[in-house]
């Protein structure tokens, strides 16, 4: 345990110097118990049984995520992992030194709660199938409001299961599956996906690696510039078969294994590791291929199409981690807003920082309400819905592009919230903020994301159809809200939908990419989080939040007027009060245009 001061209490006993002038933080509490949102939701995604089995260890990791995983995650955050790239024998028989602090918290995730193997195999938690997306994300929501670094090769090994499940000839599944399925964290085997060369991160065609067939086996040579979890036990990546056409056409996918079948190690080597701006408690390599066996999987010209499922799959995993970030963000603003004072008042009266905790809080919800649908939508399509399965397709790339963007702003205005300590390493401001900004590199930049979303999303697989029919159902099934305020969410769509069809149709519109997918991402989630107010016994609140995603996201405005209508400032009393509100409460402050 880390030597140093106490922390989680502005007033320290037996100090005499005004440490109870500094605003407290969430050490200490339950990030599930405080998240009504959240426990309201899953209410409205995960079926009563599963609600009813899986609240304990909703509750369980939510009271963990405020207080071991939170100290082990600040420990492991300044200790980060060491390479030794040779034995004091001078063989390269590299290896990577973790923190104490690191090991217990993989023992967490991989041992207790098996995140990686909850989709996959019943056992997790308890459960006699495997747990619901709903329920798997909501997990890694509460994980990494503590823990982010970890996050990555939780997740990785968790989407390289379903690529070698759903793809690996029964050989290979027979090999590699239960050893990656289990859960004795001394011997499991642990996957990653290295694809990113110094050639090309979004231009993956532009890959070098090459991959030659000999003696019954793959070989691989080339460089991994960016390799996430270096020292997983299987990586899968991109090759080009020697032969191959150039492209992405010509890509195979490769599970390349730590150790080969007679214990030697495989014939790569780990050159250095990445000094990282954030996710520091994760090793980030460079890798070099020296002939390294590896093994087929699925069709050798489809490799880029299968891989591309694990991007999808961690996409949305990284939309789910920055709405965690998010909410940790609002927990940490809201404490320090009702307790720090300055010039004889607390903070949290003044206006000017009333406005800047909406703002923390607005994308914080939206993220919340688009990442459970998102994960509504992968259960329904796992379950054969080909509807859902579109509606996943746009949903994906939507949340990683706009969730991991308003991350960047929010960890910002939290750390301002706290002032000068926010700026300090050993407040969590610090790291939230730095490791904020790998959500918008990781899985495709913002711009890659966008022109997903509105060249093959929307242009080409039509799936924002089933996006427009399903929120034009929420809003016609939400009759407790008032009609003017749906006619307006309902124009607004209209008007989304036809924006990113025009950029989608034509190469010349290329440029407003992103703003369209901003205009579908803000519009989907005010629709998500009306409806959700409208449910029976639901925090009305949530109407509020759609109706300032319209004002502030989505209408038109002239800068030099103010533009906040009658109805904000009353919105603003309820939202930041920490109750709940019924919508004859709030009905009102709908109704009127801005
Ligand atoms: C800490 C860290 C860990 C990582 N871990 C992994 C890992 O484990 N595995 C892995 O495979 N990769 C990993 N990556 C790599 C990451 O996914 C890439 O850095 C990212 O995809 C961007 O690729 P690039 O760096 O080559 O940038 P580039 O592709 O060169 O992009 C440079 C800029 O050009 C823009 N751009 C490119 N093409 C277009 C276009 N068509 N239109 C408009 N703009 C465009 C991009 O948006 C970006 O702003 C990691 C990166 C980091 C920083």
């Amino acid at each position: 345990m880390d030597a140093r001061s106490p922390r989680g209490s502005a007033v320290v006993p037996g100090l005499r110097h005004g440490a109870d002038h500094i605003a407290p933080d969430c050490a200490g509490q339950n990030f599930y118990a405080i998240d009504r949102g959240l426990r309201d939701l899953l209410r409205l995604y995960l079926g009563p049984d599963d609600f009813q089995r899986l609240e304990y260890h909703f509750d369980r990791l939510g009271a963990l995520a405020g207080g071991r995983l939170d100290e082990l995650a600040r420990i492991a955050d300044r200790h980060p992992p060491v390479l030794h790239p040779r034995d004091r024998f001078g063989r390269d028989e590299d290896w990577i030194d973790y923190h104490a602090a690191y090991r217990e918290m993989e023992q967490i995730a991989f041992g207790d709660f098996q995140f990686h193997a909850m989709s996959h195999r019943a056992g997790a938690l308890g459960m006699d199938r495997p747990l619901p997306a709903v329920a798997k994300y909501t997990l890694q929501y509460l994980f990494v409001q503590a823990e982010f670094g970890l996050m990555c090769p939780i997740s990785v090994t968790d989407t390289s299961i379903h690529l070698i499940r759903k793809f690996a000839d029964a050989e290979l599944r027979e090999y590699l599956l239960p050893k990656m399925l289990s859960d004795d964290v001394a011997t499991m085997w642990k996957g990653t996906q290295f694809m990113t060369e110094r050639a090309g991160g979004s231009d993956v065609g532009a890959i070098e690696t090459t991959a030659r067939y000999e003696a019954g086996e793959w070989r691989l040579t080339g460089d991994k510039w960016f390799c996430s979890h270096a020292d997983a036990d299987v990586a899968l990546l991109l090759a080009r078969p020697e032969g191959a056409p150039a492209g992405t056409s010509g890509l195979a996918l490769f599970a390349l294994p730590r150790r080969l079948k007679d214990g030697r190690r495989n014939a790569y080597r780990i050159v250095r590791l990445k000094d990282k701006l954030g996710t520091r408690s994760m090793a980030s390599g460079e890798i070099v291929l020296e002939g390294a066996v590896a093994y087929l999987v699925g069709a050798a010209d489809r490799g880029l199409k299968q891989m591309m499922e694990q991007v999808n799959l961690s996409r949305l995993s990284h939309g789910v981690r920055a709405a965690a970030m998010m909410r940790r963000c609002v927990n940490e603003a809201m404490v320090c807003a009702r307790t720090r004072s300055a010039f004889g008042k607390t903070i949290l009266e003044y206006p000017l920082l009333r406005r800047q905790l909406l703002k923390i809080m607005l994308p914080a919800e939206q993220s919340l309400s688009m990442f459970l649908f998102a994960a509504d939508a992968m259960d329904r399509a796992n379950a054969g819905s080909s509807d859902a399965e579109s509606l996943l397709r746009i949903l994906t790339p939507l949340l990683k592009f706009r969730a991991c963007r308003d991350n960047i702003p929010v960890a910002t205005g939290a750390m301002e919230i706290r002032g000068g300590n926010g700026y300090i390493e050993e407040w969590v401001q610090a790291r939230l903020v730095r490791d904020a900004h790998i959500g918008v590199l990781w899985e495709g930049t913002s711009n890659i994301n966008a022109l997903d979303i509105i060249i093959r999303a929307v242009g080409k697989s039509r799936a924002h159809k089933p996006l427009q029919a399903t929120l034009e159902k929420l809003l016609d099934q939400a009759t407790v809200i008032p009609a003017s305020f749906r006619d307006r969410l309902r124009q607004t769509l209209d008007r989304s939908l036809q924006f990113a069809e025009r950029v989608a149709a034509d190469p010349m519109e290329e440029e407003h990419a992103r703003q369209a997918a901003g205009g579908l991402y803000h519009i989907a989630s005010a629709v998500l989080m009306t409806s959700e107010a409208a449910q029976a016994g639901a925090d009305a609140r949530r109407a509020l939040y759609a109706r300032l995603v319209l004002e502030h996201r989505l209408a038109p405005r002239d800068p030099l007027t103010p533009h906040d209508g009658a109805w904000e400032q009353p919105a603003t009393e309820i939202l930041l009060s920490e109750r709940i509100a019924s919508l004859d409460e709030i009905a009102g402050l709908l109704q009127a245009r801005a």
